[in-house]
């Protein structure tokens, strides 16, 4: 499995890391923010994938879908998009909002419920209700006996642990030590959090990311930190 991140900052965070996204295998995108086709031609050379997988409906996490699904109709494409009803609804609102309500015709809506895996491009995917300010779900990706665990934006979910163990942990770090309070108020983790997550899940290693403009700080843990870097591929199974 090859985990491209095509960035690793928050909604507020400095413009050249890109916002939270990932690209599984080249094939699946996690989450969709503002400039998703940017990044995708940045890292992929690529101006669409065929399936999203999308956590929330803020807008680092969604606003790129409408260049993708234009892209997509350029190409004659449709768009595989996963994600829970809140987001369904989202993506409806939000295609009327930007003048392309018949864009909606190149993207296959698939509804998920949290608990219920499904596949997709030879994935097994689990997604798991994450604890947000909106309706949200955590990831478990899995092929053969590789897995990672996205946590997406979450305050600490100890669901994590009961379906991750083994797996690698790709977790929001949203505040660093000490913000724990503010940050599980607004629905995020600190690097503390994600430390604690990573050590209770068994994790093979933690790669924090969804910065703001503060630099992370990760406090000692007795687990292998990864630190994503623009575009660069994190294989999992270099870890077990
Ligand atoms: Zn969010």
């Amino acid at each position: 499995m090859r985990i491209r991140v095509l960035g690793y900052g928050g909604w507020l965070s400095s413009h050249w890391i890109g916002y939270t996204s990932l690209a599984i295998d080249d094939e699946v995108l996690i989450d969709v923010g503002e400039c998703a086709h940017r990044q995708l031609m940045e890292c992929l050379g690529k101006p669409y994938l065929r399936h999203v997988v999308i956590t929330h409906r803020h807008g680092d996490h969604l606003l790129g879908l409408p260049t993708l699904a234009l892209w997509a109709k350029a190409f004659g494409d449709t768009i595989n998009v996963y994600a829970i009803e809140d987001v369904a609804e989202a993506v409806a609102l939000l295609f009327k909002a930007v003048g392309q309500e018949r864009l909606l015709g190149h993207l296959d809506m698939h509804l998920l419920e949290p608990g219920k895996s499904f596949e997709v491009a030879g994935l097994e995917v689990l997604p798991l209700e994450a604890r947000h300010t909106v309706p949200a779900v955590s990831l478990r990706i899995r092929r053969g006996g590789i897995c990672v665990v996205v946590s997406g934006d979450t305050a600490p979910n100890p669901g994590l642990a009961k379906v991750g163990r083994g797996c690698l942990l790709i977790h929001e770090t949203s505040g660093n030590p000490g913000q724990e309070e503010a940050a599980n108020r607004h629905g995020h983790s600190t690097t503390v959090d994600a430390v604690r997550a990573a050590e209770e899940m068994g994790a093979t290693a933690l790669v924090p990311l969804h910065y703001y403009v503060h630099q992370p700080v990760v406090p000692p843990a007795a687990v292998r930190i990864v630190i994503p870097t623009k575009c660069g591929v994190i294989e999992p199974e270099k870890f077990v």
